[in-house]
C-alpha cells in the first residue's frame, strides 16, 4: 500500500471544534439558560448567520472595532456584500421589524448561536464564538432594565457563579446629552494630547468616548481626571438611572457604578452594564448589554425603546470548568451497559434495550454493538463508565431473566426476572 501524501486539512484558526469531552459542560449551560428563559417568559428567535453587510455597518457603527476590522465580509456569487454576523442585536432588530413583531406590541426575545469576528485568537477570544442574548422591545421604563439584569443574576446564581462575578453599571444618557458631553471630552483630550496613545489619537475624531475604555496604564491618571458622563446626564436619564439602582437595591443585587463604562458599540443610550470576573485573566467580561432606544428607528422602523444583553458562552463554560461547577450528573456517561454475551443474543438485546428505554425514559442505556469475544465485550462495558452491566446470554434468554453485574463496587452479581427488571434498575439508578 502506498503511503498517503495528501496534506491534512485543518480547521480555521480561532474556530474550534466542540469535542465530546467538552459538550456536557455546554449542554449543562445551555439547558440552564433555556429553562430560565422559559420561566421568565422570553421567546426564542433564530436568525440567519449571514446578513447584508449594510445591516451591521448601519447599526453597530462605522467607526467601531467590529465594523472597522473584525467582520467577515465577502461578496457572494451575485456580487452582494454579505457578512457573517458579528453579534446578534442587529439581526434581531431586522427580523423583528421585517416580521411585524414590533407593531403595537412588546417583545421579550432570546437567541443563541455562533458569532464571527476576525480578532487575534487567545484564551477566551475566538473568531467563531457563541453568544446567548436577550432583546426586549417596547418598554421605556427602568423596570425592564432591572428585569433583564435580574434574569442574568439568577442565571449566575443557578450556575453557582454569582459570587464570582461583579455587575458594573453606567448611564450614557440621551443622544443629545452625550453629544454635548462628547464636545467637553474632546476639548479635555486635546489639552492632554501628549498623553494619548496612537489608538486614542485616532479615536479622538471618530469615537472619543471609546478612549475612556482604554486599559493603557500610561493614560490611567489622565482618564481618571476626565470629565464624567455621569455629571452631564439629562434629567430624564438621571431619573431613569436612579430608579434602576433603587430596583436593584430592592432586589439585593450588588453593583458598582463605573463612570468609564461606555461599551464598544454606537447604539447604546442610558443604561449600560457588564458582568465581569477576575477568574479568567484579561478576557473578564462574560456578559454585556444595555439600552438602545434609537436603533430600531436607525434601521428604518418606528422609534422603539429596547434593552438587551449578550453573554459569551466560551468564557462562561471556561469559568464553570475553572471553578469546577458542573455537577457530576451533567457530565455525561451512562447508567447501564446492556451486553449480549454472544452474537446469538444480539437481536434479543436490541429488543430489550428498546423496551427498557420505553419503560424508563430517564435511564441512560448504552447497547453493546460490534460483536467481539465475551472478554472484549466486558472490557467495553468497563470503559463505558456505567456502574451496571446487564448481561443477556443463552441461559438468560431461556429463563427469561438477565444478569446484573456491578462494575464499580464489590457486589455479587444478581439474576433478575425480565418483568422485574425495570423496577430493579429504576431503584438502582435513581437520578
Ligand atoms: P471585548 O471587550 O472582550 O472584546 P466586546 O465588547 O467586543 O468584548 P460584546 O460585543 O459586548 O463584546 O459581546 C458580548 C460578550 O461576548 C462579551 O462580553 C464576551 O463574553 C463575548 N465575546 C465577544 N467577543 C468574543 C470573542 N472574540 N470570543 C469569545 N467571546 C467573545
Ligand atoms: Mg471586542
Amino acid at each position: 500500500m502506498s503511503k498517503s501524501t495528501a496534506k491534512k486539512i485543518q480547521a480555521i484558526r480561532g474556530m474550534n471544534d466542540l469535542l465530546p469531552s467538552d459538550s456536557p459542560r455546554w449542554q449543562f449551560f445551555e439547558t440552564t439558560v433555556r429553562q430560565l428563559m422559559h420561566r421568565y417568559g422570553f421567546d426564542e428567535i433564530r436568525t440567519p448567520i449571514v446578513e447584508q453587510t449594510a445591516l451591521f455597518a448601519r447599526s453597530i457603527g462605522e467607526v467601531t472595532d467590529i465594523v472597522e476590522k473584525e467582520m467577515y465580509t465577502f461578496d457572494d456569487r451575485n456580487g452582494d456584500s454579505l457578512t457573517l454576523r458579528p453579534e446578534g442585536t442587529a439581526s434581531c432588530v431586522r427580523a423583528a421589524m421585517e416580521n411585524g413583531l414590533l407593531y403595537n406590541q412588546t417583545q421579550r426575545l432570546w437567541y443563541q448561536g455562533p458569532m464571527f469576528r476576525h480578532e487575534r485568537p487567545q484564551k477566551g477570544r475566538y473568531r467563531q464564538f457563541h453568544q446567548v442574548g436577550v432583546e426586549t422591545y417596547g418598554f421605556e421604563g427602568p423596570d425592564i432594565d432591572a428585569e433583564v439584569i435580574l434574569l442574568s443574576a439568577r442565571l449566575w446564581r443557578e450556575l453557582g457563579l454569582l459570587e464570582h462575578v461583579t455587575l458594573e453599571l453606567n448611564s450614557l444618557g440621551s443622544t443629545e446629552a452625550r453629544a454635548a458631553y462628547r464636545e467637553k471630552l474632546v476639548a479635555y483630550f486635546e489639552q492632554h494630547h501628549d498623553v494619548l496613545d496612537e489608538d486614542s489619537k485616532r479615536r479622538l475624531t471618530s469615537n472619543p468616548l471609546r478612549i475612556l475604555d482604554s486599559k493603557n496604564p500610561a493614560m490611567a491618571e489622565m482618564l481618571n481626571a476626565a470629565p464624567q458622563l455621569m455629571d452631564h446626564l439629562d434629567n430624564e436619564s438621571q431619573e431613569h438611572f436612579e430608579q434602576l439602582k433603587a430596583m436593584l437595591d430592592a432586589a439585593n443585587i450588588a453593583y458598582v457604578v463605573n463612570p468609564r463604562l461606555v461599551r464598544g458599540l454606537d447604539y447604546y443610550c442610558r443604561t449600560v452594564f457588564e458582568w465581569t470576573t477576575t477568574a479568567l485573566g484579561s478576557q473578564g467580561t462574560v456578559c454585556a448589554g444595555g439600552r438602545y432606544d434609537g436603533l430600531v428607528e436607525q434601521l428604518g422602523g418606528k422609534p422603539t425603546p429596547a434593552v438587551g444583553f449578550a453573554m459569551g458562552i466560551e468564557r462562561l463554560v471556561l469559568l464553570l470548568e475553572t471553578l469546577n461547577l458542573v455537577p457530576d450528573a451533567a457530565l455525561g456517561g451512562c447508567d447501564v451497559y446492556l451486553l449480549p454475551m454472544d452474537d446469538n443474543a444480539t437481536v434479543a438485546a436490541l429488543t430489550l434495550a428498546e423496551q427498557l428505554r420505553s419503560e424508563l425514559p430517564a435511564l441512560r442505556l448504552q447497547l453493546h454493538c460490534g460483536g467481539g469475544s465475551f472478554k472484549s465485550r466486558m472490557k467495553k462495558a468497563d470503559k463505558s463508565s456505567a456502574p451496571i452491566a446487564v448481561l443477556l446470554g443463552e441461559d438468560e434468554m431461556a429463563a427469561n431473566v438477565v444478569t446484573l453485574k456491578f462494575l464499580r463496587e464489590a457486589r455479587e452479581q444478581q439474576r433478575v426476572a425480565r418483568d422485574e427488571l425495570a423496577a430493579t434498575l429504576g431503584e438502582l439508578v435513581s437520578h
